[in-house]
């Protein structure tokens, strides 16, 4: 029996007049395994399953949707994948991987997936969120021009960050790029900031050591901590950082500013590498996939600061990449450096000479600027960045010439003051106002009479001057609530940290051994 081209084409119209709804919906529901190993699952059968969509493997193992190609979906595993086998049944969930959000998540430390692992029992949380979203358009932003504080002063002063920013933490292992993150989470007490942590392919001793700092610092008590550790599957330490960022997005429409820190997107890229290879999508430059731009950008597109129609809050972020040997023309820092709005550099040399925290200042920058600090901050640190680029200049051809004139040696010895007062221990951020004071005696130079020897002490006593003295905390207060320095409060602090710093020259015998000095030079000049 043979078909003519009508028979054959009556018989195709009628499949797909039959071919209704219903049917793909049901062939659709219930996939299987073809293949599965390195927690990459590769299933057939599921025609109609949305990109992320989560897929129950039975036995509380499930896994999110990446790749959709004609025949198979690839998918990632999220979960011990021991129990289950080729032929086995999967089921499609027709939900989108989401995580609890709300106050509820705040001082908890959770994995990934949202679930808490830190021993407190479940998260009563009323409402979940989609995980993977599109960032806040042009128009829901406002620019960011609100100081959000570090308080480390050489960043505060010199690459300010504003609340809304998304400034990188740059540098080599090990040169204190973590410290300066948590030192600003321990900043943000008792300033109505909250702050997540999303610590990225990392040593669980390292990040049981963090969590401990900030429980005992109180920090717990405004933080949410997200982990995915070295030991976890990729996909895991793939989708840590989104379920931090969608924590942090619900509390920004809400009104509240949020700070997350991401540590580290280093290791984050090498995550998706492998999740990459495994589905076999075909590799790149440094093997990384063409999209890993992009898995960046659209992490970091969600900080923002948002207008008052859509909640007025904000979402700063600090990413954290680590480079090799001091090279940021890499291919993963040159991307990050790209999205983000300026890079603090931390480098190897400094922290090795003691300069910690260890921020290079001729590559760290802010591109928001000095719209993000305080008009006293302006004011006090506006020159401080050419002082410390002359002396930089200067010290570099200092070392071939003996006979120095006297505005260059001028010029060495208050560099190297500024500098020794940028240097500040870990977990002790600085008051705002502190800073300004700090700041105010390098700017006008009241320094100059104490010998490089006696700086640290200097810094020392003039804290705790500010916080003593009945004068000097008045004019702290005043900093903090005018927010500037009018020039009848100039006056005043001319007056007052000048006589601080005649009383300190006096105390510690410093006039006499610099009239020795004098006399010693006289009788060598005779
Ligand atoms: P890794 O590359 O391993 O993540 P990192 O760049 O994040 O390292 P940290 O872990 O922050 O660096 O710091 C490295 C070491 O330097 C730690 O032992 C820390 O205690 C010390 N350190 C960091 N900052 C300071 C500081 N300001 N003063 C003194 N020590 C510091
Ligand atoms: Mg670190």
């Amino acid at each position: 029996m043979s078909l003519n081209a009508s028979d054959i084409s009556s018989i195709i119209k009628k499949q797909i007049k039959d071919f209704s709804k219903k049917d793909i919906n049901k062939k659709s529901e219930q996939g299987e395994i073809l293949s599965i190993g390195d927690g990459i699952a590769l299933v057939s059968g599921l025609d109609e399953v949305k990109l992320g969509e989560l897929l129950d493997f039975g036995n509380d193992v499930y896994g999110m949707a990446l790749n959709l190609e004609e025949d198979a979906v690839g998918v990632v595993l999220m979960g011990q994948s021991n129990s289950i086998k080729e032929g086995d049944k999967v089921k499609r969930t027709y939900n989108v991987v989401s995580i609890p959000v709300g106050d509820q998540m705040i001082g908890r430390v959770i994995n990934a997936l949202g679930e808490p692992i830190d021993g407190k029992g479940a998260i009563n949380s009323k409402k979940t969120r989609v995980v993977f979203k599109i960032a806040p358009g042009v128009m829901t932003r406002e620019s960011v021009n609100q100081p959000l504080e570090t308080g480390l002063i050489a960043i505060d002063s010199l690459v300010p960050i504003g609340k809304g920013q998304r400034e990188l933490i740059i540098g080599d292992r090990q040169t204190g790029k973590t410290s300066i993150a948590i030192d600003t989470i321990l900043n943000q007490k008792g300033k109505n900031v909250k702050c997540i942590y999303v610590a990225i392919g990392q040593k669980n001793s390292t990040v049981a050591q963090i969590v401990q700092k900030l429980k005992l610092a109180g920090a717990m008590e405004y933080t949410t901590i997200v982990i995915a550790g070295a030991s976890e599957l990729s996909p895991l330490q793939y989708l840590a950082p989104y379920s931090g960022v969608t924590i942090a997005e619900e509390w920004m429409e809400k009104g509240e500013d949020v700070l997350i820190v991401y540590d580290d997107l280093t290791k984050h890229a090498i995550a998706y590498r492998t999740l990459s290879l495994l589905l076999r999508r075909p590799p790149g430059r440094e093997a990384y996939p063409g999209d890993v731009f992009y898995l960046h950008s659209q992490l970091l597109e969600r900080a923002a600061r948002v207008n008052k129609k859509y909640g007025g809050g904000s979402i700063t972020a600090l990413p954290i990449i680590e480079t090799q040997s001091g090279d940021i023309s890499a291919y993963i820092p040159t991307n990050v450096i790209s999205i983000t709005d300026g890079q603090i550099f931390t480098s190897e040399a400094l922290f090795n000479s003691g300069q910690r925290p260890a921020i290079d200042v001729g590559f760290s920058v802010s591109r928001v600027g000095s719209s993000a600090q305080i008009k006293a901050m302006k004011q006090s640190a506006s020159s401080l960045k050419l002082e410390l680029s002359q002396f930089n200049e200067m010290q570099s051809f200092a070392q071939f010439s003996s006979d120095l004139d006297d505005s260059t040696k001028k010029i060495l010895d208050h560099g190297k003051k500024v500098y020794s007062i940028l240097k500040q221990p870990q977990y002790s951020p600085l008051d705002q106002s502190i800073q300004i004071i700090i700041l105010f005696t390098i700017k006008n130079r009241l320094i100059e009479n104490v010998p490089f020897n006696f700086i640290d002490k200097f810094k020392e006593n003039l804290i705790e001057f500010i916080k003593k003295d009945p004068n000097a905390n008045e004019i702290a207060t005043e900093i903090r609530n005018t927010k500037e320095i009018t020039k009848e409060l100039n006056d005043r602090m001319l007056i007052t940290f000048k006589t601080f710093v005649d009383n300190f020259i006096i105390s510690n015998a410093i006039v006499r051994n610099n009239q020795n000095q004098e006399a010693n030079k006289e009788a060598g000049d005779k």
